[in-house]
């Protein structure tokens, strides 16, 4: 198996080459032709199986496919439960996306840091990787408008749950717009997590690695 059977563009796959990923990892294997025909996803995979590589590809084909200039708007939301994983999530978006023809314009906002400058550099966001907490802080400030997101990914959802975002995560579903494409990432398995996925994603691809 190859990266260039999956289904991304020369764009991506050049990006790819330069990182030195010689083949996808199972999850990628799974996951990213699944997301690339537009299924909702639940991945129960840890850290280190190469989960962030199988989200972010097909999220920035899927934005190059639709992206018309004018029309700029958060249509991938990334939600994760730290700063660290926000930064890093943010780093991967800007690997990848080096070569593509649309320049695609992701950001990281978290906690812990002054809300000002983040508020100030969201014009035009088109992939935004968020803490639960920031992420509402910047929504009521009206400096985020959730209601044209495409894609939502939910990245460590069962560490979000663990540090009691709970109540975040449900405010920030209950803004996206019913019609969009879900992927929930979680290392393990639990009663919440089970509920979010029944609440969340509808007739999910599976993958367990
Ligand atoms: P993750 O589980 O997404 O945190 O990825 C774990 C590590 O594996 C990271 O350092 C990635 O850069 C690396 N990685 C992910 N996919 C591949 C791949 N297909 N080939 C080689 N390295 C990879």
């Amino acid at each position: 198996m190859s990266f260039s059977t999956l289904g991304l563009s020369a764009s991506l796959l050049k990006a790819i080459a330069e990182q030195q990923y010689n083949k996808p990892y199972p999850v990628q294997e799974k996951a990213i032709p699944a997301l690339l025909a537009g299924k909702d996803l639940l991945g129960i995979s840890k850290t280190g199986s190469g989960k962030t590589a199988a989200y972010v590809l097909p999220a920035l084909e899927l934005c190059q496919r639709k992206m018309e200039k004018k029309d700029r708007h958060v249509r991938v939301l990334v939600m994760v439960p730290t700063r660290e994983l926000a930064i890093q999530v943010n780093e991967e978006f800007a690997k990848f996306s080096a070569h593509l023809l649309t320049k695609v314009k992701n950001m990281a906002v978290y906690g812990g840091v002054s809300i000002n400058p983040q508020m100030m550099s969201l014009h035009g966001t088109d992939v935004l990787i968020a803490t639960p907490g920031r992420l509402l802080d910047l929504v009521d400030s009206k400096a985020v408008h959730l209601s044209q997101v495409e894609m939502l990914v939910l990245d460590e959802a069962d560490k979000m749950l663990n540090l009691g975002f709970k109540d975040e995560m449900n405010r920030v579903f209950g803004l996206l717009p019913a019609k969009r494409q879900n992927a929930l990432f979680s290392a393990t398995t639990s009663d919440d997590i089970a509920d979010m996925q029944k609440h969340l994603l509808h007739q999910p691809v599976q993958i367990t690695i």
